[in-house]
């Protein structure tokens, strides 16, 4: 019988009820034996999120304003929880220890990671689960890195000393034991690096959508969600602005040809998103698309020279300017005798004409051109690899929408085309490719 791990966001661990979702969804399927929760998030619009209140109080302290207030409300929502659970968990002793530290200035990672500490030894005691402390095994080095290969060692080993166990997300230590937690929204990437050690069969992940959408459901009212979609076209999606699940989330399970599937913890019915590594070609139907994401603010240098395609170093000197301005460009679409580059606008910060004018010395080109305040959408998908009127498809959607083409970037994996268009016609854009598609999606 294979192994699914079984990672619950803030939303879905935030209040007991949640917590008795949780209950209902781990023992529906015996083969889900290794969870790991977040700390409790928001319950309602506009509440706050556990790990916000943590760091707060770790704020507090460093400025030496009084944090038992905040404190306070977090011990609140755990008694909550465990009273309502009705758990005999001795959390007093567990909060108490927790104050004390806090009082006493411990680190803001320390502080933070406490947030998923507690609600894993609730969870544990509540699913009758064994409790494994994430501190230790989940492994960083001196530095302060992940350490990938460490981990996977002291992590399998210990797993298989339990058959049943919650591993809480977010934190794990350094060589010399100190806490230490990933980027926000980590608890991802633990769910996905217990997945690797326990070479599960899936990686689960429980939130409170029903997984991806083939567009932002914010601008396409009616979007439908995206069933199955590979690991390549989620990169491409979430670099343009669609996001589910933590970046870094992606490589352990990746790497280990582990598949992910986003769950909905409030609609466990729904069938989600699954993520996988390689596209079922026999599944996919030749010009469809998988999604469609993007991203507003950037700007275009668009540099025009005669003859530039025989020059040699030009873009090498072209993009040493950049360099020089520790300033990454997005994307470098080119012609013969033209190069753009793309920039996000914010990336910019004040060095724009710095920067034409390092380009026009270095390149000497005929002319450069600026558009600033430009939109990219990207249309991905397998379904358009070799299928000749993809592309074609898209143009004449914006064209009947009036909407004028800037900048086009097909990029050479053939399952992505970027367009460039104004900033405010962005949410137009991205309707009117959703609508020439339409009639693919299931
Ligand atoms: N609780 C942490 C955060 O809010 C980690 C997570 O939820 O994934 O960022």
């Amino acid at each position: 019988m294979g192994i699914k791990v079984a990672k619950f966001g803030g939303t879905s661990v935030a209040d007991a009820k949640q917590f008795m979702k949780v209950k209902a969804i781990v023992q529906s399927d015996e083969q889900r034996c290794y969870v790991v929760p977040s700390a409790p998030g928001r319950r309602f619009s506009g509440d706050e999120k556990v790990t916000d209140m943590l760091y707060l109080c770790h704020q507090q302290v460093q400025n030496s304003i009084p944090f038992e207030q905040t404190f306070d409300a977090i011990s609140e929502r755990y008694r909550e929880i465990v009273r309502e659970l009705g758990l005999t968990l001795e959390l007093e002793s567990h909060l108490s220890e927790i104050r004390q530290r806090i009082a006493e200035g411990a680190s803001a990672d320390y502080v933070a990671s406490r947030g998923e500490y507690l609600n894993g030894l609730i969870l544990a005691e509540y699913l009758n689960y064994d409790f494994i402390d994430a501190k230790d095994v989940i492994r960083f080095d001196e530095n302060g890195r992940y350490d990938e290969e460490l981990t996977n060692e002291i992590l399998s080993e210990r797993l298989k000393k339990h058959k049943r166990a919650v591993i809480p997300g977010f934190y794990g230590s350094m060589p010399d034991g100190a806490t230490k937690t990933f980027s926000r929204g980590g608890s991802d990437i633990t769910g996905a690096i217990v997945a690797r050690a326990a070479q599960a069969e899936v990686y689960e992940n429980w939130t409170d959508v029903s997984g991806f959408m083939v567009a932002d459901p914010r601008i396409v009212k009616d979007t439908k969600p995206i069933k199955q979609i590979t690991y390549r076209e989620l990169r491409e999606l979430s670099y343009m602005g669609a996001t589910v699940l933590h970046d870094e989330a992606v490589f352990p399970v990746r790497k280990a040809g582990i598949p992910i599937h986003i769950k909905n913890t409030n609609a466990p019915e729904h069938p989600g998103t699954k993520i996988i590594s390689e596209p079922n070609l026999s599944e996919i139907r030749p010009g469809s698309i998988t999604g469609i994401a993007g991203k507003k603010d950037f700007t275009v240098i668009a540099i025009y020279k005669n003859r530039m395609n025989s020059e040699i170093g030009f873009v090498r000197r072209m993009l040493s300017v950049l360099e020089e301005n520790r300033i990454s460009f997005e994307h470098l679409p080119s012609g013969i005798d033209t190069v753009c580059i793309v920039i996000e606008t914010s990336q910019l910060n004040g060095k724009l004409d710095k920067v034409v004018q390092g380009i026009r010395e270095a390149c000497e080109p005929d002319t450069i051109d600026i558009y600033p305040n430009m939109a990219l959408i990207a249309t991905v998908g397998y379904g358009m690899a070799y299928t000749p009127g993809v592309a074609a498809r898209i143009f004449t959607a914006l064209y009947k929408e009036n909407i004028n083409i800037r900048m086009i970037d097909q990029g050479s994996s053939e399952i992505n085309i970027i367009v460039g268009i104004e900033n405010d016609v962005f949410e137009k854009a991205v309707q009117a490719i959703y609508n020439a598609f339409a009639e693919f999606l299931e």
